[in-house]
């Protein structure tokens, strides 16, 4: 017997219909490419989506054709998300700081047909358009094509484009299972790989993302996604603040300290959302300016190991609260979020800040599991650690062109992680699998390490690897870059670790370097670190 409810297909479209019929004035900021911001509302928005769906069907594209982005936070990569999804279309959030090559493999690998860019990207994207078999048509996000179409003669402008459409356009019906939007991951080792969303996945990430106990967003709140649109959908967050019309900041390319201060402030945000390097640029900046950076309560902290001594900035000198979540692009990406339970309202000050600390446990539709090399499941008991694993409503089952056979591990997906889970399913991650130091027989936590010497005043960012050792196997390193004006000394940053951890854990060396090099979505390239240092422990 089946229920007797209606049912309609969880479909993008109708996230920003909602926006649409019930926040339509409820503005959105947009920080333009060129300087200065336009503010426009979910009104617009939807309505300019519209138009562009039925732009681009006016292009003759098919089902499913993939539209690419090569955009900043801003209004018209908003549209772009709802227009090429609602339209039935493929939205391709392309990550512009891979490398030329990998652009080219991923374009080509996509079969794109549709490239939106930002002004900024014009140079880009000619320095490798003969290589781009299947494109068709390249837009560029702004009124006019300018001086831009001297460099890309068949540039379009979008709002040419848009003009084009009709604005009474309805968005089509089909199945919930249909593709929606394709994202890359940086693929530090290999070519990237896809992951191919779906309408349905989207839609049950974005309640995800909304529940209380996740990110919470709410028709309340002011929301600043630094975290960029080409990386995971910048976390979820325009499909999530649709479906609660939330207010949102869309910061355009200026994602440095004076200038996010200058956001939050001037707009009033009350939530911000990016990984930890950006926020290490925002917190002394806004010391720096004499910002309380009054309107924050929250700020959202994932992409790579979120330090205490973050958390307690945030908390001690800005009454912010930061919520510790992780996740992966083949995740949607929620994976987990540092929420409290009831039964933590009785600890101690102190207890309940480092509780805080990990990464959280899942939200609904998530379920996580720990392993053994050889596939065992491991206690859950805050301590044993294993290979991290999930499965759940928005965990890709294959890679864009792959199979789920290919991709998959008894109907899991292996994170790479190596991490603790707790009763409470608390999640604390120890390292990525080819990351953790493996020194006697006994592994290492990089993160754990690192985590505390980024609370060194002196530095100003840290990584530790493992390197090479003749009687360990591999011992850590600490790589570290002084804070401007500093002057560490090498004693005093290892003295730093004692009585933190156990003495065994403690770097054998620290080495200086002017910056640490990072891949394409700002994760620490520890393999880059581990060839330049390979020796550093046998001579
Ligand atoms: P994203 O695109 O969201 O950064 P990626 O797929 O590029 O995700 O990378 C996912 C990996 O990033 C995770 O497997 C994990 O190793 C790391 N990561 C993400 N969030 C955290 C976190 N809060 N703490 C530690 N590692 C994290």
């Amino acid at each position: 017997m089946l229920g007797q409810m209606m049912t309609a297909p969880l479909l993008i479209s109708a996230l920003i219909d909602h926006a649409a019929r019930y926040h339509g004035d409820t503005e959105i900021t947009s920080v333009n490419t060129g300087g200065g911001h336009e503010t426009t509302n979910w009104g617009t928005v939807a309505r300019n989506a519209k138009q562009l769906a039925s732009a681009l069907q006016g292009l003759g594209l098919g089902p499913q054709t993939r539209c690419a982005t090569i955009a900043w936070n801003n209004r018209r990569h908003l549209e772009i998300y709802f227009g090429v999804s609602g339209g039935g279309f493929v939205c391709h959030t392309i990550n512009p700081r891979l490398f030329p090559d990998q652009l080219v493999y991923i374009i080509n690998h996509a079969e794109d047909e549709v490239l939106f860019i930002d002004s900024t990207f014009v140079p880009l994207v000619a320095s490798i358009r003969d290589q781009l078999t299947t494109l068709k048509h390249i837009v560029l996000l702004e009124d006019t094509v300018g001086a831009a179409a001297e460099t890309l003669p068949d540039l379009i402008a979008y709002d040419d484009l848009l003009a084009q459409g009709d604005a009474e356009y309805q968005y089509p019906q089909f199945d919930e299972l249909t593709a929606s939007s394709l994202c890359y991951t940086s693929g530090t080792t290999g070519n990237p790989k896809g992951v191919l969303f779906s309408h349905r996945s989207t839609v049950l990430h974005s309640f995800a993302c909304n529940l209380k106990d996740s990110l919470g967003f709410s028709a309340m709140d002011v929301v600043l996604p630094v975290v960029p649109m080409f990386h995971v959908n910048a976390w979820g967050t325009p499909y999530a603040c649709a479906m609660v019309g939330a207010r949102m900041v869309l910061p355009g390319p200026g994602l440095d300290g004076p200038s996010l201060v200058a956001l939050i402030d001037t707009h009033k945000v009350s939530i911000a959302l990016g990984v930890p390097t950006i926020w290490l640029g925002l917190l002394g900046e806004a010391e720096k300016a004499g910002s309380a950076l009054s309107s924050l309560q929250r700020t959202v902290v994932g992409g790579s190991a979120c330090p205490p001594s973050m958390i307690a900035a945030f908390r001690d000198t800005f009454g912010v609260e930061t919520i510790h979540a992780w996740g992966m692009t083949e995740m949607s990406p929620i994976g987990s979020v540092n929420q409290p339970l009831a039964k933590h309202l009785d600890l101690e000050t102190e207890a309940l800040h480092r509780l805080r600390e990990n990464q959280g446990r899942p939200p609904w539709g998530v379920e996580l599991a720990i392993v053994d090399e050889a596939g065992h499941p491991l206690p859950h008991d805050g301590k044993t650690q294993g290979e991290l694993l999930v499965r759940g409503h928005f965990i890709l089952d294959a890679y864009f062109r792959a199979t789920s056979s290919d991709t998959l591990q008894d109907g899991w997906f292996n994170t790479g992680d190596i991490a603790t889970l707790d009763p409470d399913g608390y999640l604390t991650i120890r390292d990525r699998s080819k990351d953790i130091i493996k020194s006697g027989g006994e592994w290492i936590s990089s993160v754990e390490l690192e985590n505390i010497a980024i609370a060194h005043p002196h530095l100003s960012d840290a990584a530790v690897i493992g390197a090479p050792h003749p009687k360990w196997d591999e011992r850590p390193v600490l790589v570290a870059v002084m804070a401007e004006g500093a002057a560490p000394d090498a004693e005093d940053l290892l003295a730093f670790f004692e009585g933190k951890i156990a003495k065994w854990q403690i770097p054998d060396k620290v080495v200086f370097t002017d910056a640490l090099p990072r891949n394409a979505t700002g994760k620490v390239l520890k393999r880059d670190l581990r060839d330049t240092f390979a020796k550093i422990l046998l001579t």
